[in-house]
């Protein structure tokens, strides 16, 4: 496939990707837009301007301060709309060439929040990391707890506060027990840590009291978004026993504005890791469910605006896939609702570079982190910036998420 539009060599925005986002300009109020290369496709304005006939779709469906209610169009249409999107981007003759309302300069756009959330859920479904976070907390030769091989293991996160990349972040206050004190202190978090995530968006509602199976589950997400769960560790330690993560969680989760489709990322599926002991029939399932998505977190200190990359993993490590996660959401009747979130858990992989916490990089905070500006780090401190990156690459043909960017400021 070749475009008209100008993409960059190394552009996550391939004319494969055409993922979906919710962005304004001084001019245009927010609505939805497609992103190719260093641009944005208005799709308001390519409603108008009638691409989409046979669709029949209301404006308001893209003058909109979220992508709920185009994602409730369904698949068939959504997909549809990226097709003729990609098509249009081919077609030397399209309509789109010679309108100067249509596309527009990503650096002149701000991007929002994509998805009016719902309910967020986060599991705990690479192996690697909750092995790690075993052995340093519990015991380094049985760091799995019983359940872990049987079920993907998550809670019910915090929604109010996730936030779209380039929004800063406060350094959370609490409860903290130092080690040598019987009671605790009320404290800024002096732990504060990043969770490198994978975020998906539920596609379609189901209904209470019936669930999906891993069969039917992809039908259910939209598409995928960089995740970080930042964390406070301290805060978590002395709070999660025995309900599990609480205010050490919920203070901000950061995502990446394009939400890159299902559909996109079909040409990276994988196979996932074998899973041993087998699984109860509600968890089986056929065919590819892992993606194979190249995963970076990098760190830029403020005082010296270096950026070092101090964390490569893949997505493709995950014990527990997706579908498995909407099965066992859904299996006592729990119902999915559009927009919801649910996120993978740390992705970790099994060397030391790719694990994808500074809990795990520093282990516990023991191991300094070296820093390519010669400064070093254990956990992250203010005025850091974190910023996540993903792309998926296979015979030249390349969709990537771009970055969820975020600075820690200090307490308020
Ligand atoms: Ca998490």
């Amino acid at each position: 496939m070749k475009s008209w539009i100008n993409i960059p060599k190394d552009s996550d925005f391939t004319i494969y990707n055409l993922p979906f986002g919710v962005f304004s300009t001084s001019e245009k109020s927010k609505r939805v837009g497609v992103a190719i290369g260093n641009n944005i496709i208005d799709l308001l304005v390519c409603n108008r301007v009638n691409i989409f006939e046979g669709l029949t779709i209301d404006d308001s469906i893209f003058e909109n301060d979220y992508l709920n209610e185009f994602i409730n169009l369904g698949k068939k249409k959504t997909n549809r709309i990226r097709e003729i999107i990609q098509n249009e981007l081919c077609n030397d003759q399209s309509v789109l060439k010679s309108n100067n309302d249509v596309i527009l300069l990503k650096k002149t756009a701000k991007m929002h929040i994509p998805v009016k959330i719902g309910d967020y859920t986060d599991f705990y479904s690479s192996i690697e990391h909750a092995s790690n976070i075993g052995s340093m907390f519990r015991d380094a030769s049985n760091p799995l707890l019983p359940n872990w091989k049987h079920l993907p293991v998550g809670y019910h996160g915090r929604a109010s506060s996730i936030i779209v990349s380039g929004v800063d972040i406060r350094r959370p206050k609490g409860q903290i027990k130092p080690i040598d004190s019987e009671i605790p202190v009320f404290s800024s978090s002096k732990r504060l840590d990043f969770e490198l995530e994978m975020g998906y968006i539920i596609g379609k509602n189901s209904s209470l009291g019936s669930s999906v199976s891993t069969n039917e589950a992809e039908d259910y997400i939209f598409g995928k978004v960089l995740f970080n769960d930042w964390s406070a560790r301290d805060i978590q330690k002395w709070e999660y026993v025995p309900l599990g993560p609480f205010l050490g969680k919920s203070f901000a989760s950061s995502i990446s504005p394009w939400v890159v489709t299902l559909e996109a990322l079909e040409p990276f599926k994988v196979e996932g890791p074998i899973q041993k002991p087998g699984v109860l029939d509600y968890l089986k399932f056929s065919g590819l469910k892992n993606y194979d998505i190249n995963l970076s977190v990098s760190i830029i200190p403020d005082e010296s605006n270096v950026e070092s990359q101090i964390c490569e993993s893949n997505f493709k490590y995950m014990y527990w896939n997706m579908s498995q996660q909407i099965a066992h959401h859904t299996v006592n009747g729990c119902n999915l609702n559009i927009g919801d979130i649910m996120a993978s858990g740390t992705i970790s992989g099994k060397s030391k570079n790719s694990f994808g916490s500074m809990l795990e990089l520093s282990w516990g905070g023991k191991n300094k982190i070296k820093l390519d500006d010669g400064l070093t780090r254990t956990f992250i401190e203010d005025y850091d910036s974190i910023v996540m990156r993903g792309y998926c690459e296979k015979n030249d043909i390349r969709v990537g998420f771009g970055e969820v960017r975020s600075k820690l400021l200090p307490s308020f």
